[in-house]
């Protein structure tokens, strides 16, 4: 089910392409593994998927250290939950990239720890485009700031910008928000930096995010299936 889920979001990902007059190979495809096991992770792989995406830094770090046991080499772990300042140190020893940047504080911190025999983390900044509740995400106006400034760090890799809008009620919508980081993400490549990754599009609506310029898309049920949420304390 997992090999056949895999090929109908590349499908999907190749027809919005086809669409937008845009090459297959410039959308990846992350799929987000979060409370899925590491068997359901090991048949995406099996199946020729590398990239993969955890939410919360427990689970991720367990993941990461069980598909190396299980000999699933040439992964790429990327982080894409909120991240506290007291956490990261995990997140930096065991992550290949961290999309969720939103605060100078947690760059610095993911800067310090991340391990010296490792290449530079990859990050991207995330940001609130649409204002919406879950607060995460920097004002796009703060943007250009916080990019130079994780820019500057020297154990990162400033890739790009992410963001997580809410549900859109309609394609034409989602593409106006979409349109707004894109927007975005044109502006700071214009101001010089160096960009190559626009994080947006998940299951739901990762058509209208290509349609609108994502390089990166995070599907997680259209993977994997339906996710239940164990109970958190
Ligand atoms: C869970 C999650 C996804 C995947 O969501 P689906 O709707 O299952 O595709 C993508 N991005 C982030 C940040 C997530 O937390």
């Amino acid at each position: 089910m997992i090999p056949a889920n895999l090929q109908a979001v590349q499908a999907r990902i190749a027809q919005a392409c086809a669409r937008a007059g845009r090459q297959p190979d410039s959308v990846r495809l992350l799929a987000v593994s979060k409370t899925f096991g590491a068997e359901a992770v090991q048949q995406a792989w099996q199946a020729g998927q590398r990239a993969f995406g955890e939410n919360y830094v427990q689970e991720g770090v367990e993941k990461v250290l069980l598909l190396r046991e299980l000999g699933c080499l040439g992964i790429e772990w990327h982080c894409i939950g909120p991240l506290q300042s007291n956490k990261t140190r995990p997140v930096a020893e065991h992550f290949d990239w961290v999309h969720t940047v939103d605060r100078l504080k947690v760059a610095q911190r993911l800067s310090e720890q991340r391990p010296e025999g490792l290449a530079p983390l990859q990050v991207c900044v995330q940001i609130n485009v649409d204002g919406g509740p879950t607060k995460s995400g920097v004002a796009p106006a703060q943007a250009l700031e916080l990019a130079l400034a994780v820019a500057s760090l020297p154990r990162l890799r400033l890739r790009g910008l992410m963001c997580i809008p809410e549900p859109a009620p309609d394609f034409a919508t989602a593409c106006e928000v979409f349109g707004r980081a894109r927007a975005l993400f044109d502006s700071l490549r214009a101001q010089g930096l160096e960009l190559d990754t626009l994080s947006m599009g998940m299951s739901d609506d990762l058509e209208a995010a290509v349609a609108s310029g994502s390089t990166l898309v995070r599907a997680g049920s259209a993977v994997f299936g339906a996710r239940t949420y164990p109970a958190r304390a």
